[in-house]
């Protein structure tokens, strides 16, 4: 059973569209992931993910750095799409899955397994035996970018891929945004698929917006800036799955 692109409201407590069983499109989903990690198309990104790949700080001496863009990772069954920014240069770009090897990672899989989408609470590297059921994690850009800034150009360039990933996530209709950049870039996609985004929905943390099937949940984003200085709390982070979950209907 397939999809229909841009297809009409969907109950939420049926977020495929249907009331039968909806088979995940693997095979979209493996060839684009082969098209992202391949792909070179912003100059100043693929020169610092190996730029920073070949002069690591001590305490990730030794590592061979992954160096290219990084992939969404997760069930492909999931209902709840959770989308950042981009990965960290020493995060994902260096362990090769997204939010892995760093503490705004550290903060989401421990939130992920709290909410029960996540078989364990860390996430180190991408032979940890991690699991996510019912969840998928991506990023509104796929290569870590300097001071964690993508440029418009590249915003834009990357964008295709998140269009292609929510179109092949058959049953996600909940995302949840990790901070503003990412919320404007599922708004992007969204529009991208044939949805209407106008008025555009503002971001908040725990905003919500109904955009055709899907259900956008805003949520600040876990980097160090926000819960070091406790913009982001754990009680607030574990609302926002609370929340993703009763929207997705599970
Ligand atoms: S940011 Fe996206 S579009 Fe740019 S090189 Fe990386 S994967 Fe390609």
């Amino acid at each position: 059973m397939t999809r229909l692109r841009g297809g009409g409201p969907v109950p939420p407590g049926d977020p495929a569209g249907t009331s039968g069983e909806v088979a995940p499109d693997l095979r979209r989903l493996a060839e684009l992931t082969e098209a992202i990690v391949a792909c070179r198309r912003c100059p100043r990104l693929v020169e610092w993910r190996e730029r920073v790949a070949r002069t690591p700080p001590p305490r990730f001496a030794g590592w061979e750095y992954w160096a290219r863009p990084v992939p969404g990772f997760g069930d492909p069954r999931a209902r709840v799409l959770v989308v950042g920014l981009a990965p960290a240069a020493h995060g994902g770009n260096r362990t090769g899955r997204i939010f892995t090897g760093d503490r705004s990672g550290d903060w989401l899989f421990a939130a992920l397994h709290r909410a029960g989408f996540a078989n364990q609470p860390r996430s180190l590297h991408r032979g940890d035996g991690l699991r996510l059921t019912g969840a998928y994690v991506a990023a509104a850009v796929r290569c870590a970018p300097p001071a964690n800034r993508p440029l418009p150009g590249e915003r834009d360039a990357c964008l295709p891929y998140l269009v292609r990933e929510m179109d092949a996530l058959v049953c996600a209709r909940t995302l949840v945004c990790l901070g503003s950049f990412a919320w404007d870039a599922a708004l992007r996609a969204l529009a991208a698929l044939g949805h209407r985004v106008v008025p555009r929905p503002r971001f908040a943390h725990l905003a919500e917006a109904a955009v055709g099937p899907y259900r956008l949940l805003g949520s600040y984003h876990p980097s160090q800036q926000n819960t070091f200085t406790g913009k982001l709390t754990e009680p607030m982070f574990d609302a926002v799955f609370v929340r993703a979950r009763e929207l997705a209907g599970i």
